[in-house]
């Protein structure tokens, strides 16, 4: 499913437009029509990008990496965040939270201590 041409064609109308632009620095016109088609170029980059951002994050139905996410959140879920550990020695110097080294990241924040 494609919407709209790829955006390696895109970049190469917009560098080819920018540098014929240059090389037609001496006739106004024919330069002003390259410089327009390098900027739809360019806009038409920037809205190819800001969809894929809504995009779903994983599109392949066999990436790990989603597998991955989903077996992080249901550790996360099980995880009791108010319960003090045994032998919980690091503090957050974030958000001050006590936890044990068991956690690569602060369970209260998610950052790295
Ligand atoms: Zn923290």
């Amino acid at each position: 499913m494609r919407d709209g041409p790829r955006p390696t064609v895109l970049v190469a109308i917009f560098l080819v437009s920018l540098i014929a632009s240059i090389g037609f620095a001496g006739f106004p016109y024919v330069r002003t029509v390259f410089l327009v088609a390098a900027a739809i170029c360019f806009m038409l980059l920037g809205v190819g990008l800001m969809r894929s951002g809504d995009r779903a994050k994983y599109r392949d139905p066999y990436d790990l990496g989603l597998l991955r996410e989903i077996d992080e959140q249901e550790q996360w879920a099980q995880v009791d965040e108010t319960e003090l550990q045994n032998g919980a020695d690091i503090v957050c110097p974030h958000c001050g939270h006590v936890f044990g080294g068991r956690f690569p990241v602060c369970p209260s924040c998610k950052r790295s201590p």
